[in-house]
């Protein structure tokens, strides 16, 4: 809309008066409180709860924002929407926060002062962990307020409530109960410093601790040592040709258990994790080992000692065995070795062995030379030092592992496929005594407390069984019922279902539920936090307070027993029994279980991309495990996460933006705009000040036109239907179906460009042909279109649609009407190519005269004849029927029809071109034109005769517009034959 920025009368918009405004109203009015409401549907909708131990940044919205939208969403399409939210205040992150307060921690309070801008007085409270806790919680609450989310704030609770705990108990001992609690020794990654396990909760970075098992081959060395190698693949023992230790760096003499070990001193410091004794003994270089040689008591035989540089004392035992035919870093370390003149001398060595192949896969067929050969060469690979050859490494690992097979020549294990030669041999070489397992971190994991964490074999620890086949199958099946969205990332989650294992679950300090039959632990936090969706549906009616005893709507948390959760969750008991239990009216009991029916299960599930390894994948087992199949959540939503500025959000960066600054700064519905629209949703999106003031202008723009096109909402109804009309409202129909199954599959970077950027051109052509004809614009069709764009974009930016709806003269909420549905009555497929052949006329027009720079005095447009237009239906139905057109086969056919043989005999190289056309053109377009019979260009070209005029730019301009079957039309220059339907011929003058 060209002229309205002028016509806009006090069309600032002040964003905190109208947020303020807003949010009060649906307060007030209880807007987002869900009750249940027996006729109708409802759609129980959830996002991960926030942990309070700092506030939320720009990064943590996007997740919220986009369950928000879709809670949103699915308000205006009729359903009762419940969208609850929590508070996580389990475990040790917070308690280890204030321990860092109380020392002092300069860089933590600085962090507190000078990102968050916390007021000293405030942070010198922060000694203690429930202060931190509650908050960050009131300022979360407030963020996510101020952001416009549509939360029933009446089911809030946190997770270390009385009632919550009880709940907790609940589920731990229904757990228990079905064998899925264990005790016993596992590895878990574990914080020296703390006497903790950890995980991605209590990580630096949130990084999950990945754990890896080694299988330790010991080598006799002079009678009375062993030399334990670390492999990942003790099949390969056979292959061994020597051992590789690292000339630089110092090895230990150690006491293990019986044994006196030589290894670095950091796997001696592992192995007393592991539950090892381990006494130091001596040191040794590992020089000095070079050139001599240990006992393999496998094959009986003398194994040479060899020096390698890639050798990490941090990685296994700092000692690896030689396998150079399938090994890529061994075959390169030898051939590195051999060309070293001085430390062959040095050590008095050749550097000469060879080879042993072992395994054959199809992938690495040569006869002549090794797999491990094969891959080096194919990477080019420089030196051993190349980190290419990791790389190489994992490809033919796991090149081998999935298709190997150990060749018959080999003893025991001839024959055998890989993954059964590598139990087969773990397994026996344990048994003998000549074998032991290892496990350490896969990934350098720091705990928050900044101690570097290990792997520690726990003893008497709980763990929740997600080893047990039958849970897994259980968890198989509840997935594959489930929508995934996206789709492309339900092979992470079965894969995740697939490894999962023993999962340590119980912490010796932190804040949290006690395990109700071992009070010396407390559930972790990623073992409570994943069946507490039901939760929301008791909280409200759930007191945790003794002050309201005589509360005759609510039950006391001190009364709550494993029967009343039974009843409420699961259907199970008498409800006169639990009710007396309970202490309260089977009235109140009744109402907190028919709340849970009616809501129950979970409808959406939203999370960050990060959370797919563990609490997603415990949702998913936790749901399996307790509750019946009609109970199961039915959607998961997985988000990738923010980067800010195209770089990663970190303090060091210093780009961490607290979100309720920029809320301040550019107003909620901007910031949320901006986090959903620069990115598809699995990808990571890009947050940039650019972006949102851009955003914040569009939205501006929208309110001005509005504001300047206030008189169409007064128009009753319009008096003449002229083309440009019939367009607009067909094409209004398509941006509402394009844009409802965009968001239906989260595809909302897509519904916002339909919303914000495609309807502005439509209007903006729908503009210029009113201008054109001298008419004005505001009418019906602008009403529907402008009121249908506010009810789209309502879930995106809902303060703004609020009081843009309000300035149309609606008097209700844009949050509940009714989401625009697309009307099949209001599409003209010819509409389409109606206003596509105006514009290419135009744009063809405008392009001759640019070359020629001539003003036009007089215009000759030629449509073409009746019969280039059967044979371009001919053509069109052809390709449709056959995706990869045969030209040749197509002119076949043609010269043999008797209606166009004719027109191809004299045209030949017209098939061709149509063809090409009809190429160039979407599906889309192909499709629709296939469903119009005829087509006359005449009746749009008459239509557009008013804007050609105006963009020519010559008032005096003569137009024609003939057929070329016209016989008496005017056509000095014999032009009209090169007309192609679709493709008018024009002729200038
Ligand atoms: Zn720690």
């Amino acid at each position: 809309m060209v002229d309205s920025v002028e016509k806009a009368p006090n069309a600032e918009l002040d964003w905190d008066r109208i947020e303020e405004k807003w949010r009060k109203r649906w307060t007030d009015d209880k807007l987002f409180e869900t009750d249940p409401q027996s006729h109708k549907r409802k759609y129980f909708l959830t996002v991960a709860y926030p942990y309070p131990n700092s506030p939320q940044h720009v990064g943590h919205g996007r997740t919220y924002t986009l369950a928000d939208v879709h809670a949103r969403y699915k308000r205006m399409n009729n359903y009762n929407v419940l969208f609850p939210m929590g508070f996580h205040y389990t475990g040790t992150p917070i308690v280890s926060m204030s321990q860092r307060i109380k020392s002092n921690d300069l860089e933590l309070i600085q962090t507190f002062q000078q990102i968050y801008k916390i007021p000293d007085d405030i942070i010198s409270n922060f000694k203690e962990p429930k202060k931190i806790a509650s908050y960050f919680h009131q300022e979360i609450k407030q963020g996510m307020n101020e952001m416009g989310y549509s939360i029933d704030w009446r089911r809030e609770f946190t997770t270390i409530d009385k009632g919550y705990s009880k709940f907790i108990s609940w589920q731990f001992r229904n757990l228990k109960k079905n064998g899925l609690i264990v005790q016993g020794s596992h590895p878990v990654g574990w914080c020296p410093q703390d006497q903790n396990p950890v995980s991605q909760h209590d990580t630096v970075g949130d990084i999950e601790p990945d754990l890896i098992e080694y299988v330790l081959v010991k080598f006799k060395f002079e009678d009375q040592y062993v030399v334990p190698t670390a492999t990942l693949r003790p099949e390969t023992i056979f292959g061994v040709t020597n051992l590789w230790i690292n000339p630089d760096i110092k090895y230990v003499i150690a006491q293990v258990n019986n044994e006196k070990w030589i290894i670095t001193k950091e796997a001696a410091r592992k192995m007393e994790f592991l539950n090892a004794s381990v006494t130091l003994i001596s040191e040794i270089n590992g020089s000095d080992l070079i050139g001599k040689s240990v006992f393999d008591e496998q094959r009986k035989q003398q194994v040479p000692i060899f020096p390698a540089s890639f050798v990490d004392p941090n990685n296994g035992t700092g000692i690896v065995m030689s396998v150079p035919a399938h090994a890529p870093y061994d075959y390169q370390a030898l051939v590195d070795l051999r060309k070293d003149d001085n430390t062959l001398r040095k050590y008095n060595i050749t550097g000469n062995v060879i080879p042993i192949k072992i395994i054959q896969t199809d992938a690495y067929p040569s006869n002549e030379s090794s797999a491990a050969e094969t891959i080096v060469t194919s990477y080019s690979i420089r030196d051993q030092n190349d980190p290419k050859l990791e790389e190489a490494t994992n490809k033919l690992y796991s090149d081998e592992f999935h298709n190997g097979k150990v060749l018959p020549d080999i003893d025991e294990i001839g024959n055998l496929s890989v993954i059964e030669a590598r139990e087969t041999i773990k397994a026996k070489i344990i048994s003998q005594g000549i074998g032991t397992t290892m496990y350490e971190l896969k990934n350098a994991v720091k705990c928050r407390c900044g101690t570097t964490c290990v792997v520690k074999l726990l003893t008497n620890q709980w763990f929740i069984n997600y080893g047990d086949e039958n849970w897994k199958k259980l968890a198989y099946e509840l997935i594959d019922k489930m929508e995934i969205l996206p789709e492309e990332i339900r092979q992470e989650f079965t894969n995740v279902i697939d490894w999962l294992k023993e999962r340590a679950c119980a912490r010796k300090s932190g804040m949290g539920t006690k395990l109700p039959w071992d009070n010396e632990w407390i559930i972790e936090s990623l073992a409570d936090s994943v069946i507490y969706m039901a939760y929301y549906l008791l909280s409200r009616h759930i007191s945790n307070n003794q002050d309201l005893q005589n509360n005759e709507d609510k039950v006391l948390a001190d009364n709550l027993n494993d029967n009343f959760f039974d009843y409420v969750l699961l259907g199970k008991n008498d409800p006169d029994i639990v009710a007396k239990e309970s202490k309260i009216s089977i009235q109140l009991l009744e109402k907190i279980k028919n709340e849970f029916v009616y809501f129950y299960p979970v409808d959406s599930r939203h999370s960050g991309r990060d959370l797919v390894p563990n609490h997603l994948a415990f949702f998913i087992f936790n749901h399996a495990a307790i509750f019946p199949k009609d109970k199961w959540p039915k959607q998961i939503v997985v988000n990738g996460s923010v980067l800010m500025e195209g770089k990663k959000m970190s303090k060091s960066l210093g780009n961490i933006i607290p979100l309720r600054h920029a809320i301040e700064e550019y107003g909620a519905d901007s910031i949320r705009l901006t986090m959903l629209a620069s990115a598809e949703i699995l990808q990571d999106s890009d947050f940039s000040f650019d972006l949102v003031k851009g955003i914040r202008a569009k939205l501006f723009e929208i309110y001005r036109n509005i504001n300047a096109h206030l008189d169409v909402f007064r128009v009753q109804s319009s008096l003449d239907v002229d083309l440009e009309d019939v367009w607009i409202s067909s094409r209004l129909q398509n941006v509402i179906m394009d844009t409802t199954s965009a968001i239906e599959k989260f595809r909302i970077r897509e519904a916002l460009h339909n919303i914000l950027y495609l309807m502005d051109n439509d209007l903006e052509w729908y503009e210029k042909r009113k201008l054109a004809k001298n008419k004005s614009i505001f009418n019906s069709y602008l009403k529907e279109f402008i009121e249908t764009r506010i009810k789209l974009l309502s879930p995106f930016a809902p303060y703004f649609c609020e009081e843009v709806w309000e300035i149309m003269g609606n008097d209700s909420y844009v949050s509940l009407v009714q989401w625009p549905e697309s009307s099949q009555s209001k599409i003209t497929l010819k509409s389409e190519d109606n206003e596509r052949l105006i514009q290419s006329i135009i744009f063809d027009i405008q392009k001759i005269t640019k070359v020629t720079k001539m003003v036009p005095k007089k215009i000759s447009i030629y449509t073409a004849s009746s019969i280039k237009c059967t044979l371009y239906r001919k053509i069109l139905d052809r390709i449709q029927r056959q995706a990869t057109p045969n030209f040749g086969q197509i002119m076949k056919e043609f010269v043999n029809d008797n209606e166009v043989k004719d027109l191809v005999k004299r045209n030949p190289d017209l098939v061709k071109k149509i063809i090409d056309d009809i190429l160039s053109e979407s599906v889309n377009v192909r499709e629709r034109r296939m469903k119009i019979d005829s087509f006359d260009e005449k009746i749009p070209l008459e239509d557009g005769k008013s804007l050609l005029v105006s963009e020519v730019g010559n008032d005096q301009l003569e137009l024609y517009i003939y057929s070329e079957d016209d016989n008496n039309k005017y056509d000095p220059k014999q032009k009209s034959k090169f007309a192609r339907p679709y493709k008018p011929a024009i002729y200038i003058e």
